[in-house]
């Protein structure tokens, strides 16, 4: 009886941990990843989910083209599919580019093969409309799992999560903005969303996104940061 409790608060335990490990953006677990870039200098980076996306995309862009500000674009394969032309921008105004898979999909319990083919068939988009395949991929709700790695590595690309987040799929603009430069530290890497999952722009509002941003680059700058691009915090090659 007691052997069979113990057991099952063994199992409960290893279940939190094993969750944990796989949902938690500052978990390395599975590595190599990127959460945070180099700690000297302050120097942080902004990073966009879930795009393009009709006019939240271009808000964004507009905003970073007037502030002088670099950020990524972790972009999914389905949304570039239905707006080449908000890439083709993106990757004009100097911004980087990630894939963030084809359909937005959980890579939990998911063969290294399917993974392998949303990383693929985002990549070959991508190359089809800006001529280069991106080296970095962040997966969808920062989920990892087994295959994941793997199917990186022998690609040459790089996992990368987030250290920052202004959570600006639930808060308010205060909030927004508050999380946002409360969660800053040298290297940061920020995660904002652009769009939601493989929605279109009808369907989504970040207006409260493209409304925090020029107050969250503002307050950066005044705690003393600058705005890198994420390919400065990647191990050189
Ligand atoms: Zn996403």
């Amino acid at each position: 009886m007691i052997t069979a409790a113990i057991l099952a608060i063994l199992g409960l335990a290893f279940g939190l941990w094993f969750w944990w490990a796989c949902s938690e953006p500052s978990s390395t677990f599975f590595r190599p990843v990127l959460i945070r870039g180099p700690q000297e200098g302050k120097r942080i980076s902004l990073t966009f989910d879930d795009g393009p996306a009709e006019q939240f995309t271009e808000q964004i862009l507009d905003i970073l083209r007037a502030q002088q500000v670099p950020a990524t674009f972790f972009v999914c394969g389905k949304n570039v599919e239905n707006h080449p032309d908000l890439l083709r921008r993106i990757v004009a105004e100097g911004h980087e580019v990630g894939n963030h898979a084809y359909s937005h999909f959980f890579v939990y319990f998911k063969s290294r093969r399917r993974i392998a083919g949303e990383i693929d068939r985002t990549q070959e988009i991508i190359e089809k409309v800006v001529g280069f395949r991106p080296r970095i991929f962040r997966p969808p709700y920062g989920a990892r799992w087994f295959g994941l790695v793997p199917a990186l590595v022998e690609r040459g690309m790089h996992l990368i999560l987030w250290s920052a987040t202004g959570y600006d799929w639930k808060k308010d603009v205060p909030g927004i903005i508050k999380a946002a430069l409360g969660e800053l530290k040298p290297g940061a890497v920020i995660l904002l969303h652009d769009g939601r999952e493989t929605r279109r722009a009808i369907e989504i509002d970040r207006s409260r996104t493209v409304e925090a941003l020029p107050a969250i680059i503002a307050g950066a700058r005044k705690q003393g940061y600058t705005f890198a691009p994420l390919k400065d915090f990647l191990p050189a090659t």
